[in-house]
């Protein structure tokens, strides 16, 4: 059996715990790894004076496949996001999000099996920002004025720019239709805000049409406007299964559905690019359960599954998750926040949970 290169990246807070745990789960499948484990996050800027290593990037580009823990980010001020960071610099355009509901864990629908894409390098996280009352923003409001001398601004405003291209915009959207030949689905839902964005998100949506086009008779194609998308996620979220967004929206509207099949602890995801992948759960670091192996692992461990498939390790990857949607269903060892009570002392930690999810895939 061909052996695995893998990048694991633990991460801070609950992440080295998660990490831990489902390394574990993955081992137990039988498929064969090599991790390569390197340390990104906070507690790099000690050792390393920088929370991203350049031998982390150098190891994912080597072995083109890796898992990483939630790294945390300081708010406001500090380091910008590694997160961010990492996705730029390997160009990891594609951010995946399936958001599937497995019974035995509350959440206001049940049956729901949704693929989010979410497109991950432009839109207001192009990281293009002036300071309010900045030499910056000033001189660009008076080009804008110059510009666009309609143009109507408050005194002194701070400026996020919103750069949406047809390039990544044809990428994303052409993988979201790949995504859903490759996942026998039938339909791909493009959100958008372009009754008011005419330019940028009337591009997207455009772009998103001329790329539909391409698939007609394969795959259906809709669009929904971002606000009515919500209401509709949340009141009808089975009438719909891929559904490809702009940076933004897919960030907000991911967490949504993340919400509907149970919450954070549960959500699998992962960045794609042309040749690297990069697995990870949607939550964060979550600081305060940092070191009490008490944060759920499955999110993290239904992230490696998703790599398994993406290795081809379709039979390891059907294992594991049959594991987990068993453990889930019993709804015995699991950790606090999947238990009706959150106070439920039956709960149990993040490595008994992982014991328990090896013990079924080990029969
Ligand atoms: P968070 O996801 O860490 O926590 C949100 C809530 O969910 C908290 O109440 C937390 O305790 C709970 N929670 C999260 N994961 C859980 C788990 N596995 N089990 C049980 N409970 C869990 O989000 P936050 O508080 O907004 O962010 C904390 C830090 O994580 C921030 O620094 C943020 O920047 C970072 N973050 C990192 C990533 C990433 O690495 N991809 C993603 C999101 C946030």
């Amino acid at each position: 059996m061909a052996k695995h290169r893998i990048t694991l990246i633990p991460g801070d807070g609950i992440g080295p715990e998660v990490s831990l745990a489902t390394q574990r789960c993955i081992e137990a499948t039988g498929v064969s790894v090599e991790w390569e484990t390197v340390h990104a996050g906070a507690d790099m800027m000690e050792t390393a004076g920088t929370p991203l290593p350049d031998n982390v990037i150098a190891s994912i580009r080597k072995n083109k496949i890796a898992i990483k823990g939630p790294i945390t980010t300081p708010i406001g001020s500090g380091f910008r996001s590694v997160n961010v960071a990492l996705r730029k610099e390997l160009d990891l355009f594609a951010c995946l999000r399936p958001c599937k509901s497995y019974p035995g864990i509350t959440a206001c629908h049940s049956l729901i099996d949704l693929i989010i894409v979410r497109e991950n390098t432009e839109d207001l996280y192009a990281g293009i920002e002036f300071e309010a009352n900045s030499p910056e923003a000033n001189a660009l409001v008076a080009k804008i004025r110059e510009l666009d001398p309609k143009a109507r601004f408050n005194p002194h405003p701070a400026i996020s720019i919103k750069p949406i291209s047809q390039a990544a915009t044809e990428r994303i959207v052409r993988f979201a239709f790949e995504t859903a030949i490759a996942n026998k689905r039938k339909k791909v839902t493009a959100v958008h805000k372009a009754n008011i964005m005419k330019c940028s998100d009337g591009l997207f949506l455009r772009t998103a049409r001329e790329v539909a086009s391409r698939y007609e008779g394969r795959i259906q194609f809709e669009d929904r406007i971002v606000d009515n998308m919500c209401m509709q996620l949340v009141q009808r979220p089975r009438e719909y299964d891929v559904v490809v967004l702009p940076n933004l929206y897919g960030d907000i509207i991911s967490d949504l559905c993340a919400g509907l099949i149970g919450g954070l602890g549960v959500a699998p995801g992962a960045n794609i690019g042309d040749t690297v992948a990069l697995f990870e759960a949607t939550h964060g670091s979550a600081p305060k359960y940092k070191g009490l192996n008490k944060a759920n692992p499955t999110a993290m461990i239904l992230s490696g599954m998703l790599m398994l498939r993406h290795l081809g390790e379709i039979a390891a990857a059907d294992r594991l998750e049959g594991a987990v949607a068993k453990v889930l269903a019993e709804g015995r060892s699991v950790t606090y926040d999947l238990k009706a009570d959150r106070y439920d002392k039956t709960a149990v930690g993040t490595s008994q949970m992982a014991d328990a999810i090896i013990k079924v895939i080990k029969g």
